[in-house]
């Protein structure tokens, strides 16, 4: 039978197929009778993009994932002034043929990390230097919290083999934005002396599946708390909803 889609949204990437946007937006639009689709979109290239636009007239947004996330700016008519200091597009909003472009990875993780503050949480200590880490230093700045980055090659103000128990004392916000212990990797976890840990720090990792991270169990163990990566996804996904709708708007700067 042939659907009658008056609208649609995707997600573009590489390796899509364990993809968690397509899945949670169908049945949100399917639980709220809108007569909507979200599909995935992988591609191989960047240069395909202006081709699957041509084909999909009736796309009013979009996400980016792994590897196109800073690919995709030149492709933009507009972005975020946050996107842009942050070099990452996640979301991109698709109105009257011209395409902006937002970071809501930024507004996921700060909204999810500001309900849990205390004060003594001060000082952060990001672990990874990736993608994912460029949006936790945003969500930082936007909390005036200060932090310090871990990085295995030079590229950051530690490596792991910097990291002891006095440094650690030090910052009792840790966040985890490696991709260690991600499932099916899920007996590994970031190499930090987690006997400095105790119940002054909170500890933050950006995996979601499994719901807790080896780095979760080593901090809760000595007695810190915790905070997986879910309420960060589904913010996000709530957010790009908001923008592509138009019920938030950001500030939108030339490419
Ligand atoms: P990424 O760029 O591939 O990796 C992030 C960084 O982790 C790398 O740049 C690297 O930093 C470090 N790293 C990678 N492999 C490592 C290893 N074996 N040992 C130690 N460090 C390693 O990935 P990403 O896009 O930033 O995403 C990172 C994680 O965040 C993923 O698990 C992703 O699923 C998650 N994430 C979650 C959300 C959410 O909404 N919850 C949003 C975005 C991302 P160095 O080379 O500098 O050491």
């Amino acid at each position: 039978m042939k659907q009658n889609i008056s609208a649609q949204f995707g997600l573009i990437g590489k390796a899509l197929t364990h993809s968690f946007s397509p899945r949670y937006f169908n049945e949100r639009f399917a639980a709220q009778h809108l007569n909507l689709h979200y599909q995935a979109f992988p591609i191989e290239s960047i240069d395909l993009l202006p081709a699957l636009l041509a084909g999909a007239p009736q796309l009013q947004g979009l996400n980016v994932t792994i590897p196109y996330k800073t690919a995709v700016i030149p492709y933009l008519q507009g972005i975020s002034e946050e996107a842009r200091n942050i070099g990452a597009v996640n979301c991109i909003r698709i109105l009257e043929g011209k395409l902006y472009g937002y970071n809501t990875d930024v507004y996921g993780f700060t909204e999810s990390l500001r309900p849990l503050l205390k004060k003594d949480h001060q000082q952060a200590l990001i672990l990874g230097n990736g993608g994912a880490a460029k949006a936790v230093k945003a969500g930082l700045r936007a909390l005036s919290i200060p932090f310090r980055t871990v990085s295995r090659s030079g590229t950051a103000d530690y490596t792991y083999d910097q990291l002891d128990a006095a440094l650690i004392a030090g910052y009792p916000l840790l966040i985890n934005t490696t991709p260690l212990g991600m499932f099916p990797d899920t007996a590994s976890a970031p190499a930090i002396p987690y006997e400095a840990i105790g119940s002054r720090h909170l500890l933050y990792d950006l995996i979601y599946n499994p719901a807790e991270t080896r780095f979760l169990q080593l901090g809760k163990a000595r007695g810190a708390a915790t905070k997986n990566g879910n309420e960060m996804l589904l913010l996000q996904a709530e957010r790009s909803w908001d923008l592509w709708t138009g019920i938030v708007s950001e500030p939108i700067v030339r490419v």
